[in-house]
């Protein structure tokens, strides 16, 4: 798993990058900006700027045997300024000196497990000590930088998870032939134990409570306390019976048998509970953890087949660990169930126990049992917060924002509510009802305010991966008379962390009806300009984040001024998001930005106060 230092970084991510180093030599007026890469022997220029006083090309490469800044850099994990090498003892013979470049700002850039990438630098043929408002852009450059690799290091880890998965059931299925004839016997085992699971030669829990005390208690070793779930047992035993279960029961309980080797202790719980204890063997619990659920993870993920039925079975896995989460084998117990059902709702393949894993699992089913009779109990609600032209400050749509009020928990602000939604399933509907909501509201001002008024929703991940998506939303637009280019959908950069291509042909087929398409919080994400490239955006809108301090960071405006002139280039239309003074929206008009949105403009309303202050 360790190849993913040796991957090669995509071209339009090193586009990206260049972008960067581009606007880092500009911004601090140097000569040499870089990103080095670390190798086995040596450190090599990945990308560095145009600038024609820059001596480095890419590929350039330095024996890390070398007095080099970046390898100190890489060593201390920490920024390192040497405002003239030449006055220097320590630097005063490094290679970028006799180059002629003899001050430096450098920044480790790391890959997302920790382990080091290279460096980000900015290099002067002058003295120079650098302002904070250049050490402040090259650790946002960095963080983007960072953000790109733990992108490409995910795609890595699916890959490899692919690879290993497919191999692993080659080997299930190898050897689920060899051992048809034990399954036979199984059955006939099953017959004769349809009422009993003892007969299962699992211990039960108090029997492993005993070897708990007796073994992991007595010695010195950590240990670790790991519960699997057949999450789809109930369903099993209500659609096919109950013999049918017992059978996944007994077929689960050998498997585990085969999976774990002997010196594990393992017990039935319940029918779909099982748990076994391991105790540490040599200096790594983690290393030996990770190896044995990996084993279980795919060990489990198959279809059994009996009485001429096949069953996909689902599982969790939840983990806790001696004496970190619990001294007594009950509180263990306890951690490793609630760690299972957080990775049952997060539909995780494991979950290591957190203290705070309590609490959220406490509010979260508190949220999700309200949320689910949220829409019948007519809970939900839309708020509209008024979109107003640069050039002419004039009104021109709304963005719809959904609102919850409960009357048991109050008014719930949607940051909250839209990520249960969305792990729930129900976002789905909920999304259904803002589209409609939104879609004959927009038909109604239309009516009275001018054809051009348009509305934009906010649509979330779960909602694209939805096959009827696009179609719903045509019907709807049909059914109210409403054009199409007076809708614009937003996204978050969130989507792309899913099936790419998948989201492509979904937002092809929007952008082919004539309906825009915003990125939403642009900045706070991935933000790399790859996307803005590859998908029908129309708009970009860029994080109030960004906006709010526009008047003490100086490296947020010369962001927003970059991400401007970028969608200028791009031919997208730019939104600035959350204004609230003069000052800000001041700033955006010079910068060339086209719509203001924020609360010096007006805050989310209900219908009736949209109505009343900006359409009648
Ligand atoms: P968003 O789409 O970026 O919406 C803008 C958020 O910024 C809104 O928060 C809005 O009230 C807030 N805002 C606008 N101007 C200002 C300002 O000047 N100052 C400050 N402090 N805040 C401002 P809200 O309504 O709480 O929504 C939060 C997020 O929830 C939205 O961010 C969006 O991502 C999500 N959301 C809201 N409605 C929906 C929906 O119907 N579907 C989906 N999938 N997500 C939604
Ligand atoms: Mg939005
Ligand atoms: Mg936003």
């Amino acid at each position: 798993m360790e190849n993913y230092t040796n991957l090669k970084i995509p071209v339009e991510m090193l586009a990206n990058w260049q972008g960067l180093i581009e606007h880092v030599a500009d911004i601090a007026s140097i000569p040499t900006s870089l990103i080095m890469r670390l190798q086995p022997e040596t450190i090599e220029v990945c990308v560095t700027n145009t600038h024609q006083k820059n001596p480095f090309h890419v590929g350039d490469a330095e024996s890390l045997s070398g007095n080099l800044m970046c390898k100190a850099v890489i060593d201390s994990q920490q920024m390192l300024i040497v405002d003239n090498a030449l006055r220097s003892e320590r630097w005063c013979d490094n290679p970028d000196a006799k180059l002629g470049l003899i001050s430096y700002c450098g920044l480790p850039i790391n890959w997302p497990t920790g382990k080091a990438f290279g460096t980000i630098c900015m290099l002067d043929s002058k003295e120079n000590g650098y302002t904070d408002s250049e050490r402040q852009l090259l650790t946002l450059f960095k963080n983007m930088v960072e953000n790109s690799l733990t992108i490409l290091y995910q795609q890595y880890i699916l890959e490899e998870k692919v690879k290993h998965r497919t191999a692993e059931l080659e080997q299930v299925n190898q050897r689920l032939i060899k051992k048809i004839d034990e399954y036979a016997s199984a059955e006939q085992i099953i017959e004769y134990q349809k009422y009993s699971h003892e007969l299962t030669g699992f211990p039960n829990i108090h029997e492993l409570e005993k070897q708990f005390n007796a073994n992991i208690i007595t010695s010195d070793k950590n240990a670790a306390l790991i519960h699997i779930r057949i999450t789809n047992l109930t369903q099993i035993r209500n659609n096919l019976g109950l013999e049918y279960s017992q059978y996944i029961t007994c077929y689960v309980a050998e498997k585990l048998k085969r999976l774990c080797p002997e010196c594990i202790h393992l017990a039935l719980l319940a029918d779909d509970d099982f748990a076994l204890i391991y105790q540490q063997h040599n200096d790594d619990l983690t290393n030996e953890l990770m190896v044995i659920i990996n084993d279980l993870i795919s060990g489990l993920n198959e279809t059994v087949s009996f009485a001429g039925q096949r069953v996909k079975l689902t599982r969790c896995i939840g983990v806790s660990l001696y004496p970190e989460h619990g001294k007594s084998f009950l509180e263990l117990m306890h951690n490793s169930s609630v760690s299972a059902s957080e990775c049952q709702l997060h539909n995780r393949d494991y979950q290591v126990y957190d203290a705070s894993l309590k609490t959220m699992l406490m509010d979260r089913f508190q949220l999700e049992s309200q949320l689910m009779h949220a829409l019948t109990n007519e809970e939900l609600s839309l708020h509209y917060q008024p979109l107003f032209d640069v050039g002419s400050e004039k009104l021109i749509g709304a963005e719809a924002l959904l609102r919850w009020h409960n009357p048991l928990l109050g008014f719930v602000g949607p940051d909250r509510f839209i990520p249960v939604a969305e792990e729930s399933g129900m976002m789905i509907e909920i999304g259904y009802f803002v589209l409609r909501t939104a879609i004959k509201q927009l038909a109604s001002w239309q009516a009275l305010h001018h054809d051009d008024f348009s509305v934009a929703v906010n649509l979330s991940p779960l909602q694209l991966a939805d096959p009827a998506l696009v179609d719903t939303i045509q019907a709807l637009l049909e059914t109210h008379h409403v054009k199409a280019t007076s809708l614009e959908i937003e996204i978050t950069e969130n989507v792309f962390l899913g099936d790419q291509d998948g989201v492509l042909q979904v937002l092809n087929r929007i952008d082919a009806l004539g309906i825009r398409i915003a990125l939403d919080d642009f900045g706070t994400g991935y933000s790399s300009l790859s996307y803005i490239h590859r998908f029908p955006f129309s708009t970009v809108k860029i994080d109030r984040s960004f906006i709010s301090n526009l008047d003490t960071s100086l490296v947020n405006r010369h962001l927003v001024t970059a991400i401007i002139s970028m969608a200028n280039a791009f031919n997208l239309k730019v939104v600035a998001e959350g204004i609230e003074d003069k000052a800000q929206a001041d700033f955006i008009q010079r910068a060339g930005g086209h719509i203001y949105q924020g609360y010096h403009f007006g805050r989310p309303v209900n219908v009736d106060d949209f109505s009343r202050q900006y359409i009648c």
